[in-house]
């Protein structure tokens, strides 16, 4: 491949990956593709979570005390009522309080009042005010006002920001609250809200650290017992980043939510369930509580699927919400989140991969080998963003390479095809063509003949063959030189084409004889085209290299399938031989008969 050639396939396959972004530009104006491109990239998301949790560990402190199927049954059996009495919790946690928890945190709603045990709600007040590792939870909501007036809540209870703010969005902004009992509430300063967002597939991959309510920020659950367990006042935002402290900081999206990172599936903390727990507390089996939650951080929530507490995430479709909110605590302590790269990122990637794929199929003859690179590139490409997520917490978008490398793919074949199907009509023009006159040559002209005959034979198509042969020209040569003589024989060529249908078929026979292979043609028809021809060659005024003007006249012979030979031989030997009258007969002239 010639230097100009290559320069131009840049061109063009420049050209190409510029159409194919700004289609892609195009297309993401639609939110339906939008939404596929999310949706699928989610998905890849999802995979690579469920590929790199199997080698991850979750933080063997948090255990959960879990309100089970079997604590159901258990709680029905025994005391033949749901949901558990404020009297077991408040037992239980004083229990458990025995044996030194680091923090008792509820992902249970305690909102009203208990008109008919007034004693137990006392009860576990007063628990909650003697101990202060216990965290509760609330639930912020979009109520109207004549359903639940919407409460002020206290002041104690508001995420302290020392810097920064957060935009204002849908997922953190709410403007009604279900509280905790107003006696809680005074009782501690430890609640969190424990709201969740799903994606639009109903997954749950982010979680939101910090809301905003009546113009005021409150923590997650999470995020509060982690403020504690770091032993700070507060947080910093910053570059789209909480800022705990300089070893834990909470990466932000452009909803202000995290994306959180699995350890697992379900079961990924280890579960005690409460059935059993109130067992051993009655029995008072000291060794069971103190194994199960001494030093721990004890999240207490429903894992029963019958009680419908149940989230679908990354990677387990149906998750007890407490391990959710388990392993949002878990990612600020490892400082673990899942950091999405930025789209400019990702269009680069995309653009380079492209480049790749794209210059491999155009130098690359073999489809299987390129198929198989552009495999090998895309599975590489899987690995590596697996490998980046595992090690370095990063999620770098999958589908808008894959699209592109796919495309291009596709696009630099069609290129490569039409550029190759240019290269073979050349190299065929090539070969078919003379050189000085750029009429057909010789074997063109015999090839020619035979499929004619073929044609006639099949189908009964006529064709006439004239063969022209330029008079004196030895002698002309001899005058004027041989260049000179080339000059004509160039004219000449070009009355011949002038002179006849694109369908008829003018050659160099050789020398300075030419051949029209005149299609549909019967001999009238012909033996006018000759004459008509003879006549254009005498009156022509031949221009020579030297400005000279001079004339030149030809001799032609004619001859017709059928009347004249039934085989290209037969054909050119009858047309030879009219030729030869011809110029027997004072030449300048058509000679159609022996
Ligand atoms: P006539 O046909 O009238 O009997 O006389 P002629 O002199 O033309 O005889 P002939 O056809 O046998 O001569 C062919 C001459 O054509 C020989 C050669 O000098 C000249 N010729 C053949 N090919 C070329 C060519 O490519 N260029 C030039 N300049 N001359 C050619
Ligand atoms: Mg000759
Ligand atoms: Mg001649």
């Amino acid at each position: 491949m010639n230097n100009p050639k290559k320069y131009l396939l840049y061109i063009i396959y420049a050209f190409i990956v510029t159409v194919l972004f700004s289609l892609l530009i195009w297309l993401g104006h639609f939110s339906a593709f939008q939404d596929f491109i999310t949706k699928v990239e989610q998905s890849s998301f999802d995979l690579r979570q469920n590929i790199i949790s199997k080698h991850k560990k979750a933080n063997p402190d948090i255990v959960i005390l879990s309100v089970d199927d079997a604590t159901y049954e258990f709680i029905m059996d025994k005391y033949g009522s749901w949901p558990i009495s404020r009297q077991t919790w408040s037992d239980v946690t004083e229990a458990i309080e025995k044996v030194n928890p680091k923090y008792i945190i509820f992902d249970l709603l305690f909102v009203k009042a208990n008109i008919k045990d007034k004693q137990a709600d006392i009860n576990l007040i007063n628990t909650v005010k003697k101990y202060n590792n216990i965290y509760l939870s609330m639930n912020f909501d979009n109520y109207a006002e004549e359903i639940r007036k919407s409460k002020d809540l206290d002041e104690k209870l508001q995420l302290k920001i020392k810097k920064g703010e957060l935009k204002d969005n849908e997922y953190i902004t709410f403007t009604n609250v279900r509280a905790v009992m107003d006696e809680l509430i005074e009782a501690t300063k430890n609640i969190g809200i424990i709201n969740v967002t799903r994606d639009k597939d109903g997954i749950i991959r982010n979680t939101t650290p910090i809301f905003k309510y009546k113009e005021k920020y409150y923590p997650n659950l999470s995020l509060i017992v982690a403020v504690n367990i770091l032993n700070k006042d507060g947080v910093e935002i910053k570059n789209n980043k909480i800022i705990i402290d300089e070893k834990h900081t909470i990466p932000l999206d452009n909803t202000q939510r995290t994306t959180l990172n699995w350890y697992g599936k379900s079961g990924t903390y280890r579960h005690i369930p409460l059935w059993e727990t109130i067992k051993a507390i009655k029995n008072q089996d000291n060794k069971f509580l103190k194994e199960n939650f001494n030093n721990k951080i004890v999240y207490i929530g429903t894992t029963a699927t019958s009680l419908s507490d149940i989230k679908s995430v990354p990677t387990e479709s149906n998750m007890a919400g407490v391990e959710f909110h388990a392993t949002f605590l878990n990612n600020i302590l490892d400082n673990n989140f899942i950091k999405r790269i930025s789209h400019k990122i990702d269009l680069l990637i995309s653009v380079i991969l492209c480049f790749i794929v794209g210059y491999f199929v155009l130098k690359t003859s073999s489809v299987l080998k390129t198929i198989l690179f552009m495999v090998i590139i895309l599975l590489l490409y899987l690995i590596t963003a697996t490998f980046l997520m595992y090690k370095y917490n990063l999620w770098i978008s999958v589908v808008l390479p894959f699209i592109s490398v796919v495309t291009t793919f596709i696009l630099a074949y069609c290129e490569k095809y039409l550029l190759k199907s240019k290269d073979y009509e050349q190299t065929y023009k090539l070969a078919v063509t003379d050189g000085l006159t750029q009429l057909y040559n010789h074997r063109y002209f015999q090839e020619q003949m035979i499929n004619q005959i073929n044609n006639y034979k099949r189908y009964g198509t006529v064709f006439s063959l004239i063969l022209i042969d330029i008079d004196f020209f030895k002698k002309f040569n001899d005058t004027y030189g041989h260049q000179s003589g080339d000059c004509v024989l160039k004219q000449v060529a070009n009355i011949l084409k002038k002179n006849s249908r694109t369908s008829d078929i003018a050659c160099r026979y050789g020398g300075e004889e030419m051949s029209i292979i005149l299609t549909n043609t019967n001999k009238n028809e012909a033996i006018i085209t000759a004459e008509k021809i003879c006549n254009a060659v005498r009156n022509n005024k031949f221009i020579l290299a030297n400005g000279e003007k001079v004339t030149v006249t030809i001799s032609v012979g004619v001859a017709t399938v059928g009347l004249n030979g039934e085989k290209p031989q037969e054909l050119i030997e009858y047309s030879d031989k009219c030729l030869y009258k011809a110029k027997e007969s004072g030449r300048n002239q058509v000679v159609y008969e022996t």
